[in-house]
């Protein structure tokens, strides 16, 4: 899984170095399908569930599962990229957010706000915690910000398949869950919305957008509970 893991960073960076006003979607997309070729590894977003490409774009109110197009890049969008990868059977899931150009002050602050959820969340990744402290911790951090968290849309045990059990909800889902326990490794995903955590669903049966239109923001990392603490496989 560290092998999956070092090729996701790697469609992380090539991707993250590409995004910049005019650049589409797909253009995106084949940046990371040729670092897929490269390192021989195998997709596991392209044709799951029929989905037709190599990673998720989800710009602005897009919350995940936006589907690689025509879409380009403006200055002050928020880009949310999803990437991942098959190494000897093994997987790896990891996303991003990033301005492109220069972005409102509102705008940086969700994503610095997710991303620190993420990061007190897998701080809390420890042999003997109880699962759902993740979601506790996502949550509180979250909404003392006056934002909300996604409900429909959680994050995941993975290993040979890209998603297995347990859920990972980033809320609190009213009971402590099972306890962690050394090599568990699990996909943490936070979807942060500025205004409320209602989706929709687009016609093209992929895409999950808010429903009131703000803008929404995720981050995602793959990490493996060791003796030593949490080891995050994806950066
Ligand atoms: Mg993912
Ligand atoms: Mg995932």
């Amino acid at each position: 899984m560290r092998k999956a893991g070092k090729v996701v960073v790697e469609i992380k960076e090539r991707t993250r170095e590409a995004v910049r006003p005019g650049i589409t979607t797909l253009e995106l997309d084949k940046i990371a399908r040729e670092v897929i070729e490269k390192r021989g590894a195998k997709s596991n977003f392209l044709n799951y569930h029929g989905f037709p490409a190599t990673i998720c774009t989800s710009p602005n109110s897009m919350i995940v599962h936006g589907i690689p197009g025509s879409y380009r890049l403006e200055e002050g969008d928020v880009i949310s990229i999803d990437c991942g990868a098959i190494v000897e059977g093994y997987h790896g899931d990891s996303a991003y957010t990033m301005g492109v150009g220069e972005i409102s002050k509102q705008a940086q602050h969700l994503i610095e706000v997710t991303e620190q959820s993420l990061v007190a969340a897998i701080g809390v990744m420890v042999e003997g915690n109880r699962l759902h402290e993740i979601g506790r911790v996502v949550q509180k951090i979250v909404e003392a910000e006056g934002m909300s968290v996604v409900r429909e849309y959680v994050g995941h045990g993975i290993g040979t398949a890209m998603h297995e059990s347990p859920s990972v909800p980033n809320y609190w889902p009213g009971n402590s869950g099972p306890k962690l326990q050394i090599g568990n490794v699990l996909a943490v995903e936070p979807m942060v919305n500025l205004g409320g955590p209602e989706t929709l669903t687009l016609e093209d049966g992929w895409s999950v957008v808010t429903k009131d239109g703000s803008l929404s923001a995720h981050f995602e990392h793959t990490i493996a509970i060791l003796e030593n603490g949490p080891e995050v496989l994806t950066q």
